[in-house]
């Protein structure tokens, strides 16, 4: 009986049980109701002006994208453009958050002919 009552407390702390529906905290951690983007993101940070970006979306729900500004513009990584436009940021191929620089490729250079003749 009194380990009963214990748990009977303890659920308490589940309003999920309690009421059947879910709790508001773990409504929040799903985020399943992420509000849609009602502007672009993109053009908003191009400075464009309100009325111009609040009348589009960067993407739409099947991740294409619908941005004219963005559409145009191609890819430089993997000269992409259209449906799939995107910039260098979020460009597939571009794994470091900044642009590949020279010297990366100098480096490897340096480090095959190294390895090269060290090799031999
Ligand atoms: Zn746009
Ligand atoms: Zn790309």
């Amino acid at each position: 009986m009194a380990d009963f009552r214990s748990n009977g407390r303890d659920f308490e702390y589940c309003p999920e049980l309690e009421n059947g529906e879910i709790p508001v905290v773990i409504n929040r951690r799903k985020k399943n109701n992420k509000p849609l983007p009602t502007e672009c993101a993109f053009c908003k940070n191009n400075g464009e002006e309100v009325q111009f970006y609040k009348q589009h979306i960067l993407k739409d729900l099947n991740g294409r994208t619908v941005c004219p500004i963005l559409r145009r513009y191609t890819c430089p990584i993997c000269g992409v453009n259209g449906d799939q436009a995107h910039t260098i940021k979020y460009c597939p191929l571009n794994k470091s958050p900044e642009p590949i620089p020279l010297t990366n490729a100098m480096k490897r250079q340096v480090r095959n002919s190294a390895g090269k003749t060290r090799s031999k």
